[in-house]
């Protein structure tokens, strides 16, 4: 036992009574699967506080080397640029799985890499095929292939077992684009990226936790949402390589804990905000909040009367921690159940930055859910879990940090 890493957390924690963690714990080596993007570069930062190694595994598909430079030269840190869809061997105690584009623009960005699941049996009859195919490809397109992992990969595709049926396609559909070793997309990222690391985790005895969404209910005729809802998907829609994807995840997460005894927790995160958003990365919060900073209208699509709850990302990296150290499987859904108009978000926005800010609106996106709130009875009960920050008192936080990455950048251009 390593007294000198009992930090405040586990105190804290510990101190609810709901979790046997003990008073000293052993510092842990953690993965972070997106630890490069928002949410995963905060629970980095407490990782890290809390004295845990941690690796960072990451393929700047929508993440930022910035959010986590500041952990750079600690012995305790170490990044891999790596695709979780490519397998990945390493030894660890804990894996925090959130690599995936979040953002509904980033992940519709390439819907025909999203297709694997859907069309996987139709792709299980064509493997021969398209093996014959790809090996064509590859012989006549050794220009194309950057990397010596994928070749061997693509060259051991004469096994019959499922990965490498997968892993087949994945090589397939990337050479359509021309990118051997391209970002990888929403599906892509949840169903076979989730595998490999349930892989890992079944190999090296890790728990596993998979960050799930509120998208999994998706346009809810439950309101607001419980776990026990199985939610209303458009299986077919443009948002479904996203929340299908995100659903197949969870069977993945189910069927290795009880088919391989894996120790697996599910959270369901409902819409999170805060600093380290990507400026334009097309969410509402962060569009708004861009906008008004700029002095350009708010975009509002559809007529705005659609609800979300905005959690701020403190919040949700304690629940993400409290869920992996307690006992409790999952799913819990992780949200702030304070919900809010499209509207009345512009309002809150206008209220903080500038209230002279316009409106502009926009057609709404397909499929867009009406409304959103997380039912949080379980985690308060099992977890000893609620947000403690609103809106008004996150939003001013993000906005310090999207001025300064705003404006801070443009006067060292000037300069
Ligand atoms: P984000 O886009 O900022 O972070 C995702 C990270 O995953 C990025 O650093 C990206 O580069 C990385 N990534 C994507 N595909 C990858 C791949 N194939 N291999 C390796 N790395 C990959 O998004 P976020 O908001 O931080 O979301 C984190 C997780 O939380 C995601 O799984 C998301 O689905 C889930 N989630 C977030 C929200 C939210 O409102 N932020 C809501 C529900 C669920
Ligand atoms: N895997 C991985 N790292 C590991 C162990 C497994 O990336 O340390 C991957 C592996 O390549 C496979 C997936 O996880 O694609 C599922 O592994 P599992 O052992 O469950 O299945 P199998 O390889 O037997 O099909
Ligand atoms: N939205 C909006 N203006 C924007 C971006 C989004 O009105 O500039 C709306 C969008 O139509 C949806 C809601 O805001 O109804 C939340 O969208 P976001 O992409 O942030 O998250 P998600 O749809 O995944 O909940």
């Amino acid at each position: 036992w390593i007294t000198t890493n009992t930090r405040a957390y586990d105190v804290a924690v510990h101190s609810s009574g709901r979790i046997p963690l003990g008073i000293k714990r052993k510092a842990r080596r953690v993965v972070v699967t997106g630890g490069a993007g928002f949410v995963g570069s905060h629970l980095v930062d407490r990782l890290i506080s809390r004295g845990d190694s941690v690796i960072v595994v990451d393929n700047f598909f929508t993440g930022r080397k910035e959010n986590v430079m500041h952990h750079f030269g600690n012995p305790n840190f170490e990044l891999i640029r790596h695709d979780v869809v490519e397998p990945l061997l390493l030894e660890v105690d804990q894996i925090y799985h959130l690599a995936c584009p979040a953002s509904p623009v980033h992940y519709k960005f390439n819907p025909v890499k999203t297709i694997i699941s859907f069309r996987f049996l139709l792709f299980y009859s064509l493997n021969c095929i398209l093996f014959v195919l790809i090996t064509a490809i590859i012989t006549f397109n050794n220009c194309l292939i950057s990397s010596p992992m994928k070749m061997s990969k693509v060259l051991s595709t004469e096994r019959t077992d499922l990965n490498n049926k997968i892993t087949l396609v994945h090589v397939e559909l990337d050479l359509e684009n021309g990118i051997l070793n391209g970002g990888s997309v929403a599906h892509k990222t949840n169903v076979v990226g989730t595998l490999n690391m349930l892989g890992l985790a079944k190999r090296v005895g890790a728990r596993f936790l998979l960050t799930s969404t509120s998208e999994v209910y998706g346009d809810p005729l439950q309101h607001p949402q419980k776990e026990t809802y199985w939610g209303n998907v458009n299986p077919i829609g443009v948002r479904s390589c996203y929340d299908e994807g995100k659903r197949t995840a969870e069977t993945l997460t189910m069927d290795y804990h009880r088919g391989a005894g894996v120790e697996v927790r599910i959270a369901r995160i409902f819409n999170t905000y805060g600093p380290r958003m990507c400026l334009d990365d097309g969410r509402v919060v962060s569009n708004f909040v861009a906008q008004a900073l700029r002095k350009e209208a708010l975009t509002v699509y559809g007529d705005g009367k659609q609800t979300r709850s905005f959690q701020y990302v403190s919040d949700l990296v304690e629940g993400l921690m409290r869920l992996m150290e307690g006992e409790h499987l999952g799913p819990f859904n992780l949200g702030n159940p304070g919900e809010f108009t499209m509207l009345e978000l512009a309002k809150v926005v206008q209220e903080t930055i500038d209230p002279e800010a316009k409106i502009d609106y926009r057609p709404n996106t397909e499929d867009d859910p009406h409304m959103r709130k997380p039912d949080i009875s379980r985690a308060k009960e099992l977890l000893g879990w609620e947000p403690k920050v609103d809106l008004r008192k996150g939003l001013p936080l993000m906005v310090s940090d999207f001025r300064q990455r705003i404006f801070g950048d443009q006067k060292e251009g000037a300069t």
